[in-house]
């Protein structure tokens, strides 16, 4: 295998393009206040910029919205033909996305855009991913906290991938990890997961999240915990060997005990219990087959979603286009 190479960039900001992708599901309300906000910082960085929406299937009037703004030059709008998800949706922000640099922030005003000119004075001194990590996650009810320690206790043993807790998709890239992260071809993205893999040369910055403004998260707990499923089964392997290594487990006992039942019957003639064992026995191994049976049948399952090959996400209209300084 040949490796890839990009080639070398600018980062001096006058002539370098910035893009922030927003990811967008029924947020009307909050882009109608978040994109004044991004153009005033975007238009004081003095770069070249363009802000991408992508609708993830609205059913509000976002279409509305984004016809008007994207009369503007800078912003422009890819609207997906249905509710994908908010990775896809993410990969088909930064699949649109020209910048040499690229923001994803998320629609709701909870990652606040006024963050990103520290964020861009890191990536020109040469950080290739400055992502932000949240000071606290007070806002986060307990339940909600603590699955997520149990999810990054968990992840964390995925051989050589370190996937820092409390970062989210809020994070700035260069174009070289962009590029990076549209060659990996799997269909389960795992974002947070994917960041990390990559590699790069990157660096942390605090930031406190803001509440959400306007409707609920997009997220229930029972999405939650299958994409905390999804990101495990497509990160970690050791499902699998906890199965066989149960497996294991149980041959070495029930030989003890198979042994333990001969020498009984020979040292003492004791005749062998009766029913009560066998089912119990019988009930608890058959719990243990289809528990096994099930954690094979998710890797499956994912073998089989990649395998079909489907696109991530389909397009159904774009519009607008970059905004150009009069330097560049
Ligand atoms: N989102 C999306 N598609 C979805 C769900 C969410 O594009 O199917 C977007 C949503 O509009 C928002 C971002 O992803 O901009 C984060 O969603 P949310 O605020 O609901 O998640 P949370 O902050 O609770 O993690
Ligand atoms: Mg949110």
């Amino acid at each position: 295998m040949t490796a890839q190479t990009t080639a070398p960039h600018t980062r001096e900001l006058a002539q370098s393009m910035i893009s922030c992708v927003v990811p967008a599901y029924n947020e009307h309300d909050n882009l109608g206040l978040l994109l004044p906000r991004l153009q005033a910082v975007l238009a004081q960085t003095g770069a070249n910029w363009e802000v991408v929406v992508v609708d993830d299937g609205s059913r509000d009037a976002t279409a509305t919205l984004m016809s008007a703004w994207t009369q503007n030059p800078g912003f422009r709008y890819v609207q997906l033909s249905r509710n994908f998800g908010k990775e896809p949706a993410i990969t088909a922000g930064i699949e649109a996305a020209v910048g040499d640099a690229v923001l994803i922030l998320d629609a709701d005003l909870q990652h606040p855009p006024e963050l990103l000119p520290k964020m861009l004075s890191r990536w020109q001194a040469g950080v290739d991913m400055v992502f932000a990590v949240r000071e606290n996650r007070d806002d986060e009810s307990f339940g909600k906290r603590l699955g997520t320690k149990l999810f990054y206790s968990l992840l964390r043993s995925s051989r050589g991938v370190e996937v820092p807790p409390h970062a989210g998709d809020f994070r700035l890239m260069d174009r070289t990890v962009v590029d990076a992260l549209l060659r990996l071809p799997e269909r389960n993205r795992f974002m947070k997961g994917l960041y990390a893999w990559v590699g790069f040369n990157t660096e942390a910055i605090q930031y406190v999240p803001d509440a959400r403004l306007h409707g609920d998260s997009r997220f229930s707990a029972l999405t939650l915990l299958r994409l905390a499923m999804a990101g495990l089964m497509s990160f970690t392997t050791w499902p699998l060997r906890l199965v066989s290594l149960l497996g294991f487990l149980v041959s070495i006992c029930s030989f003890g005990y198979g042994l333990f039942i001969v020498i009984e019957y020979l040292l003492y003639k004791n005749p062998v219990d009766g029913w009560p064992t066998i089912v119990t026995i019988l009930l608890f191994f058959s719990g243990i087959n289809l528990m096994s049976l099930g954690v094979v049948g998710e890797y499956i399952a994912g073998i089989f979603d990649e395998v079909k090959g489907r696109p991530l996400y389909i397009v159904r209209q774009s519009l607008g286009k970059p905004f150009k300084n009069s330097k560049s």
